[in-house]
């Protein structure tokens, strides 16, 4: 009953005054609009992106944490070891059937085995994205968007001069300290057209690239003219431990060794 009374209300008829624009901007209201609209945005910019880069690297923490149960279905599958990064060349020497790491694991996230070949390269492209995007870190792949792997494992088993080493893998049971042992982390070695370089599969600490760096993605390693001769910008990485947790941390916190530094996570291979 309110309401209709109110609807029959009668609207008083605006009166215009005198002035010859009833509506309408000058030119300086306008510049000044703007002036204000490109400030605000300006302050919110910073903020929006780093919001954006929290997401990415959550994202990013969230994949690293499924890399670590798929090593554990492939530990029960192959007598509680993790597989290789590289089974190596030879098909005949493989443990797993498959060469790479990645791959090994992605036989957990695809019905559809045919997908999976062999003896591609970390992950193919023609494998499908719900099981390439585990392999991805969101941050990497947005700077470098034809990377189908940004991550890579420590080369543990990898001793390809001693047969009865090569493709073991690593023995679960033998690790001391699974907790500060790298198993999985960011950067896949691959080279990209504009000269950038992303590394590294833990041959050496110090070649290890972090993306992720408060919002802002500064820690590429720039490919000079050798391998050894890169910049690199601090930042942060995520890294999956061998008794799966997730960290994410800076390059300091990482050593090569026990014996090598400071760090309190290691990447020794095995
Ligand atoms: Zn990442």
């Amino acid at each position: 009953m309110l309401f209709q009374h109110l609807t029959n209300v009668k609207r008083t008829p605006v009166v215009r005054g005198r002035c010859t624009r009833p509506w309408g901007f000058t030119l300086i209201e306008l510049l000044v609009v703007i002036a204000i609209i490109s400030l605000v945005i300006s302050i919110m910019l910073p903020s929006i992106q780093s919001a954006k880069e929290l997401a990415r690297e959550v994202i990013c923490q969230s994949n690293a944490r499924n890399i670590g149960t798929l090593l554990q279905y492939y530990a029960q599958d192959f007598d509680n070891r993790f597989p290789v990064s590289d089974n190596g060349p030879n098909p005949a020497q493989w443990r797993s059937p498959y060469r790479f790491w990645s791959v090994a694991l992605a036989v957990y996230l695809t019905e559809d085995e045919s997908l999976l070949a062999p003896n591609w390269y970390m992950i193919s492209p023609n494998q499908p994205e719900s099981v390439v995007k585990h392999f991805q870190c969101p941050t990497l792949v947005g700077v470098h968007p034809s990377e189908r792997s940004t991550r890579s494992m420590n080369n543990y088993g990898n001793f390809f001069s001693d047969p009865d080493c090569f493709n073991a893998g690593l023995n679960l049971e033998a690790v001391e300290d699974p907790f500060r042992r790298v198993a999985v982390g960011e950067g896949a070695y691959s080279y990209s057209p504009e000269g950038k370089m992303y590394r590294e599969t833990f041959r050496r600490v110090e070649e290890m690239g972090f993306y992720h760096n408060g919002g802002e993605v500064t820690g590429i390693w720039k490919f000079m003219s050798f391998p050894e001769q890169y910049e690199q910008t601090d930042g942060r990485g995520t890294f999956l431990l061998v008794d799966s947790h997730v960290v994410s941390v800076k390059r300091e916190e990482i050593a090569a060794t026990p014996e090598s530094g400071s760090g309190s996570y290691f990447t020794t291979p095995y």
